[in-house]
């Protein structure tokens, strides 16, 4: 089974996708986290991304494409939970050009709905240590000193792409190019919208185990 995961940086895609990954058996891979490893690593193409992920912007599609293929690879017979990728509908088209080839195609493309506002909230309240990565929220899960990290003592740090103008700025981008994406796989029949956050009262496991009561009453596989 290929799932692709929809919703705007910050709607718990990552969470969701960790779960259902667990429950359904399949690979769940993340460009933005591709892109996180490459940087980390200084690799050449940690440092051509680097620059549009500081700015909250998308890194070009044909860097983008080569590497999410490559890491396809060797999953194509497991299945997969694709998070944060596609984001263009290029990126959408190429993707199913992929999973063709192989007799494939994406079962679901499911859309966390959240709230631009308290995505705000959510992502500039996060830090994140600089030793050991322990990610902290500061006001639903502050370290006991601020700015030291519980686990390891060493300081925490707001990651770059997390400071508030940033994340509006991602927000912005994902508003552009999000649309298109939902009438893509609308059109295609595989859309599947779910709405979360404070407001519905619906956090990200919520979330997952309604999309796992969806695909097993719909035994989609
Ligand atoms: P994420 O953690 O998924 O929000 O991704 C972090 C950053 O990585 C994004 O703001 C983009 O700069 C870049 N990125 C991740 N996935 C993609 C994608 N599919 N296309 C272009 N850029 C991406």
């Amino acid at each position: 089974m290929f799932i692709v995961l929809l919703g705007a940086p910050g709607s718990g895609k990552g969470t969701v996708g960790k779960i259902l990954s667990q429950e359904l058996g399949l690979v769940q891979i993340s460009t933005g986290d591709l892109f996180r490893e490459n940087l980390k690593n200084e690799t050449e193409l940690g440092k051509q991304a680097k620059i549009y992920m500081d700015k909250g912007e998308l890194v070009p599609d044909d860097i983008t494409i080569n590497m999410l293929v490559e890491k396809m690879q060797e999953y194509m017979d497991k299945g997969v939970i694709l998070d944060g990728f596609p984001r263009t509908e290029k990126q959408a088209i190429e993707l199913d050009d992929i999973l063709l080839k192989s007799n494939k195609k994406v079962n679901m493309a499911l859309n966390i709905e959240v709230p631009f506002e308290e995505i705000v909230k959510r992502i500039s309240n996060r830090r994140t240590c600089s030793n050991c990565g322990e990610i902290y929220n500061i006001t639903y899960k502050p370290p006991r000193i601020a700015d030291i990290c519980d686990k390891c003592g060493c300081t925490l740090y707001q990651r770059e792409d997390q400071k508030e103008e940033i994340v509006k700025n991602r927000l912005d981008v994902y508003k552009k190019s999000s649309a298109q994406l939902i009438d893509y796989y609308k059109e295609s029949n595989v859309l599947y919208s779910a709405k979360a956050g404070d407001k519905v009262n619906k956090n990200s496991e919520d979330v997952a185990k309604e999309v796992i009561t969806y695909i097993k009453e719909r035994k989609i596989s």
